[in-house]
């Protein structure tokens, strides 16, 4: 089996969906599981439905227009298909049914069960699209697969349940090849409330069902050729990172390289199963392979940038050193609130953080602010550079003079206002 996920600009309107069966007919003979994300801006949308259902206003005109954009899409590309008409519509009448109740669950958990509608969406007219263009292929939905915890927005996949819930829940064929069309991003928890597992979380889910399933291979097709040194859109000179290994691809996108899901890349490791990263536009190209190769390590510079960040700097009111006790209370609070550290540096009375800058993460220096002293700087950026020499280095801080530097063998970071 191999395991194939496109991403939301890769199905953003019919002539999206129609793509994915001509990438399909290079594979027709393979047995396929095919990750389907929501269309085009889908999950953003589904969001404002959160927000106003939260609110109380009236969310019905944000689905009808949902709705009007995905009909639209199932009547161009599969007109005959009653069936998958019937099962949209239906979709479309559970989440007009659920918003007309009153509020009565956690917000985290409504917006996982209103969110992940843009999946099903998706998945059911792309099944029926291959369906219609002799790409046989059966729609499962992905929470009878992946079970989880109930941490909403970001919940945990409960690995040791994903082999026994394959075997009871994936479709039997009669004939090869045996192709599975699912959603990306969205799981259930053991007594039955959808979950997601964060944004952009559908290339994890390609590499849970790849681990569940020992695929022989995982490829997000997307609209670039591969993985590049720099994002190709903000920086000339790009050049495309051919091979490389899992670790090195796990540090990249630690570090912010937006091409894959940063949790993408640990169950593929464990099961030595590749990564290909490939374009749905430029079939011929041969895009980039992750795998355990070390030797094959493409180790140019490469340089990521994260705009928006929020460098606070916290310091305890008594001036008294920080150590591992503030230090454990500090932690505490980061992880209650979800804010991810960037980057973070001491010196004896001050402890200093770069985050994105969010409500969440100013949430929290209001929270600090009773022990400590926060005093912060936005609009900065963190630069990381893997693979550095003097002279990129040169290049991209271009004369400017960092807040923060960090240098290790392999990586410097930066952060600049
Ligand atoms: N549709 C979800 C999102 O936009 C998941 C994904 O695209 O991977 O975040
Ligand atoms: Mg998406």
């Amino acid at each position: 089996m191999k395991v194939f996920k496109f991403g939301g600009a890769s199905v953003k309107d019919a002539a999206g969906v129609r793509n994915v069966a001509k990438v399909l007919s290079h594979f027709a003979q393979d047995d396929l599981l095919v990750v389907v994300s929501a269309m085009g801006k889908t999950t953003n949308a589904l969001e404002e439905v959160v927000k106003a259902y939260r609110e109380g206003r009236n969310a019905k005109p944000l689905i009808l227009a949902l709705q009007g954009m995905h009909a639209m899409a199932l009547a161009e590309v599969a007109p005959a298909d009653q069936a998958a008409a019937t099962a949209l519509a239906a979709s479309f009448d559970a989440l007009k049914h659920y918003v007309a109740q009153p509020v009565q669950h956690e917000e985290d958990r409504d917006y996982d069960h209103i969110v992940a509608f843009g999946e099903v969406w998706s998945t059911l007219i792309v099944s029926a699209y291959l369906n219609s263009a002799g790409f046989a292929n059966k729609w499962v939905d992905a929470r009878k697969i992946i079970t989880t915890d109930a941490r909403h927005r970001a919940a945990h996949v409960k690995w040791d349940l994903l082999q026994g819930n394959c075997a009871t829940h994936l479709p039997s064929f009669d004939a090869r090849p045996h192709r599975i069309v699912t959603q990306g991003f969205i799981g259930q928890t053991e007594d039955g409330s959808t979950t997601t597992l964060g944004r952009e979380g559908s290339d994890f889910s390609a590499a849970i069902f790849a681990y569940a399933l020992d695929a022989e291979s995982v490829t997000i097709w997307k609209d670039v050729p591969g993985m590049f040194n720099a994002d190709p859109r903000k920086f000339p000179d790009t050049k495309l990172l051919a091979q490389f290994s899992y670790k090195e691809a796990i540090e990249l996108s630690y570090f912010g390289a937006s091409v894959i899901h940063p949790r993408t890349l640990q169950p593929l490791q464990r099961k030595g199963i590749p990564l290909f990263v490939r374009s749905f536009i430029d079939l011929a190209a041969p895009g980039t392979t992750i795998s355990e190769a070390t030797d094959h390590d493409t180790l140019i510079p490469s340089f990521i940038v994260k705009p928006d960040q929020l460098l606070m700097s916290i310091t305890p009111r008594d001036l008294s050193f920080v150590v591992e006790e503030n230090l454990s209370g500090i932690f505490k609070l980061f992880a209650k609130r979800n804010v991810r550290i960037e980057l973070m540096q001491n010196s004896a009375v001050a402890f200093t953080v770069a985050v994105d800058d969010t409500p969440r993460a100013r949430q929290l220096a209001e929270d600090l602010r009773g022990e400590y002293e926060v005093r912060w700087n936005d609009g900065c950026e963190l630069l990381t550079v893997r693979h550095y020499d003097e002279a990129t280095l040169t290049r991209l801080l271009n004369g400017r003079e960092p807040l923060v530097e960090q240098r290790s063998r392999n990586t410097a970071r930066f952060v600049l206002k």
